[in-house]
């Protein structure tokens, strides 16, 4: 059995940073990754201001693997069902389009902990002073003694699994596809991450340039059909926008937990184990989490340091240290903080202003249609709740994280 001070469970972007400040803090860590490295994972790589600052800050320049072609997305577009259609630049100019197979490997090497990929996390004890991992490597058991374990292993994590049983039936599941299509005719600018609010295509539907093909994505609820979904989105590109596409040659999906984030439902862990980044629920507007889950994870590695110094739990350190990123991340959904506030990364109140009367009365009819789709999961009255008690105590209670 190997003896280390902290377990970090999958090698990302939030494990990364969590890493980093527990190595420069002369902690010794160990990173388990149940892939071999570097690894693939689905994502469209576009990284807001905040995420490419910090990966400057603390991991350096990005090594020009990291990135796909066009290398710089400058900002978001939305389209409307009324076929308004709203670009939006990011604050501070364009932001590094990443392939995240070799950014978070980067990145991971960056952190200086050592990496054992190829190794799945499978339980855990936690025995008061120190925790007891069981993974299995190539199939054989292995085991780890730790002082903390952190869960940096995503929306579907199993350190999640091994502290709360039931919570994977807590929350409603999400399934998100995307396939890749060869170009006969693309009109959409290829600067821009394309974004579509229309409640006849999905949850979540959107559409990019990268490495010369085209990705059309879709995310609906768990269960759904994922090839109906995603011919009706090519049909109403190919009408709508003119965007003419060869049938795909790739796909993808995977499981997504959207929503606690939404109404302040994170998870952030018990006793020894402490869960950061999109496993805790941390997912910004069009759900980017690749700034949050560096925010977080450098967060929890920081409340394990802290720990540390002072002797004290780190788990009640770890949710006194978090509410700043709650606060960044519920806030981008906060109706509130929309209509007076600037919580995103990219103006949307100026490009809403910079259009005709006529064209924001549609787009804001659109918006509440597109919202409407959301009703079944009951998240309204929670959302409505949440922001009225943000101005009163100054953030977002934490009696409501798991
Ligand atoms: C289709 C799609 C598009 C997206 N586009 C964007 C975007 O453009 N911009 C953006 O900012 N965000 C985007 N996201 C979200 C973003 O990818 C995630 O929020 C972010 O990667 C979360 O980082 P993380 O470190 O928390 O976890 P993850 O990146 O999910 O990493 C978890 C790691 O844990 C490992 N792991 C899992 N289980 C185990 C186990 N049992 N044992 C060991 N290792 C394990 C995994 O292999 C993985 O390496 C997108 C997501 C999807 C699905």
């Amino acid at each position: 059995m190997r003896t280390v001070d902290v377990v970090i469970v999958g090698a990302s972007l939030s494990a990364a940073a969590a890493a980093k400040r527990l190595v420069d803090a002369g902690l010794e860590t160990v990173i388990l990754e149940r892939k071999q490295l570097p690894r693939h994972k689905i994502c469209s790589g576009i990284l807001s201001p905040r995420g490419h600052r910090f990966l400057l800050e603390n991991f350096g320049p990005l090594p020009r693997e990291a990135l796909h072609e066009p290398t710089a997305c400058r900002g978001v577009t939305f389209h409307f069902p009324s076929m308004v259609s709203m670009p939006m630049d990011f604050f501070g100019g364009t932001t590094p389009h990443l392939h995240r197979k070799y950014s978070d490997y980067w990145a991971i090497k960056q952190s200086g902990a050592e990496v054992h990929d190829q190794t799945s996390f499978a339980g855990l004890h936690d025995h008061g002073d120190h925790v007891l991992v069981h993974a299995r490597k190539n199939g054989e058991p292995v085991e780890y003694r730790a002082r903390q374990v952190i869960g940096a292993d995503g929306p579907s994590s199993l350190v999640i699994r091994a502290i709360y049983p039931d919570y994977p039936q807590q929350i409603p599941w999400f399934f998100v596809g995307q396939k890749f299509h060869d170009i006969i005719e693309c009109p959409l600018d290829t600067q821009y991450f394309h974004f579509w609010f229309h409640p006849e295509l999905g949850h979540y539907t959107w559409s990019h340039a990268r490495d010369g093909r085209q990705i059309v994505g879709v995310g609906f609820k768990r269960g759904d059909n994922f090839k109906s979904k995603h011919e009706n989105v090519v049909k109403y590109l190919d009408e709508k926008h003119g965007v003419r596409l060869k049938p795909h040659t790739d796909d993808e999906g995977c499981a997504e937990n959207f929503g606690p984030s939404l109404i302040n439902r994170y998870v952030f862990g018990k006793g020894n184990v402490l869960i950061t980044g999109q496993a805790s629920g941390f997912l910004n507007m069009i759900g980017e989490g690749m700034s949050c889950a560096l925010h977080s994870g450098a967060i929890s590695g920081e409340a394990v340091v802290e720990a540390r110094l002072r002797n004290r739990p780190a788990q009640d350190l770890y949710r006194r240290m978090i509410a700043s990123e709650v606060r960044r991340t519920s806030d981008q959904w906060n109706p509130l903080k929309v209509a007076f506030d600037r919580p995103h990364e990219a103006d949307f109140p100026a490009a809403l202003m910079a259009l005709s009367w006529r064209d924001r009365a549609k787009v804001l009819r659109d918006m509440w249609r597109f919202i409407v789709l959301y009703k079944e999961f009951k998240w309204g009255r929670q959302i409505f709740r949440a922001a009225m008690q943000r101005p009163l105590i100054g953030g977002y209670p934490m009696r409501r994280w798991l």
